[in-house]
């Protein structure tokens, strides 16, 4: 612990230095207030015992500079030491940043007394503080986890619309296109049938892992929208790009070559809607989403296992 002391007597200071020594606290002299702020600067201590009549700046206008100083958050202890007696003195001292108020002569037993008690309020700000810490960890933690799918580990349905919105208010001020993809697993109720509810879910985390290894844009986001289906956010990006994602995915799919019999190629696929739109104030986001399942509904109309695509958010031109 390191204690700064300011004192422009030459004898006190030395005899504080003293005091101060013995208690087991190295102390920092400063005889002048302007030395005092710059050592505060240099040395950081954790306590600073403070004169208050001093030829250049005086304690209250340290005192001042000192706070100003000081980080948000950041607290080091300043007691006054003084001659000044009067009730205003010390109201005046904690005004400007003081914490306690010493009476000059300075009696040794009350000095290390108040030094003791000033560490045990450093020592419960540092516990606290360590604490905060790892509040502001835990529930740093605790949000990553809410926004993930408990199946197959990639971003949640909440996590999506929260993503979905923040994208389209950013696409919305650049004047941006941004493409959103459905994806739903073909004959996925006769795959749980057939193999059982576990296997379902093993399927589901292959097919997750697959369509989130084809993404590789920063912005893009791939998430869980519900059951056997997957949504994705392509911000800054138009339609064809997004129907050439959804074609890789769903190639991807069809090469995992996982067995499904009873279904037309023997094996799970997945089909695809693509939808687009350049963000305007009159448009809601959630209208894309709309439109891309109205085309994932088309894809499996049109016989499965393909991907199509709309430019329009009017359900009756889809
Ligand atoms: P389609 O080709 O038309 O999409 O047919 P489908 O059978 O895939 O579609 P349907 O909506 O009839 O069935 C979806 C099935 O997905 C129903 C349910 O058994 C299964 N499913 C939904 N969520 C989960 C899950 O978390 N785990 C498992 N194993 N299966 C799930
Ligand atoms: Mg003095
Ligand atoms: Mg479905
Ligand atoms: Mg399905």
């Amino acid at each position: 612990m390191k204690t700064l002391v300011i004192e422009d007597s030459k004898t006190s200071l030395k005899l504080l230095c003293d005091y101060v020594r013995k208690i087991g606290i190295s102390p920092i002299p400063a005889e002048t207030g302007a030395a005092g702020v710059d050592l505060f600067l240099k040395e950081r201590p954790d306590l600073i015992l403070l004169d208050i009549i001093m030829p250049d700046l005086d304690g209250y206008e340290v005192a001042r500079q000192i706070r100003q100083l000081e980080a948000p958050g950041d607290w080091t202890p300043i007691i006054f030491l003084s001659s000044l007696n009067k009730d205003e003195d010390i109201e005046t001292g904690i005004a400007a940043g003081g914490d306690d108020f010493l009476h000059k002569p300075i009696s040794e037993i009350v000095l290390s007394a108040k030094i003791r008690a000033m560490q045990r309020i450093i020592q419960m700000r540092q516990s606290l503080l360590i604490l905060t810490r790892k509040l502001d960890a835990a529930n740093l933690e605790l949000k990553r986890v809410n926004s993930l799918d408990g199946l197959t580990g990639i971003a949640n349905r909440r996590h999506f619309d929260e993503v979905l919105s923040r994208e389209w208010r950013r696409a919305m001020r650049q004047g941006d296109e941004l493409s959103i993809l459905m994806c739903d697993i073909d004959f996925f109720k006769l795959y749980n049938d057939t193999y059982g509810h576990q296997s379902g879910d093993e399927c589901l985390r292959k097919v997750a892992q697959t369509l989130a290894s084809t993404m590789d844009r920063g912005g893009d986001l791939l998430a869980r929208y519900g059951g056997e289906e997957f949504v994705a956010v392509l911000p800054g990006t138009t339609l064809n790009g997004a129907t050439f994602v959804a074609e890789q995915m769903r190639q991807a799919i069809s090469q995992l070559n996982i067995s499904h019999p009873g279904t037309p190629l023997a094996h799970v696929t997945a089909s695809f809607g693509v939808a687009s739109a350049v963000a305007m104030p009159e448009t809601d986001p959630q209208d894309i989403v709309g439109a891309a399942d109205l085309a994932l509904y088309k894809a499996k109309h049109g016989g499965r296992n393909r991907v199509c695509q709309t430019t329009s958010l009017d359900p009756q031109d889809i």
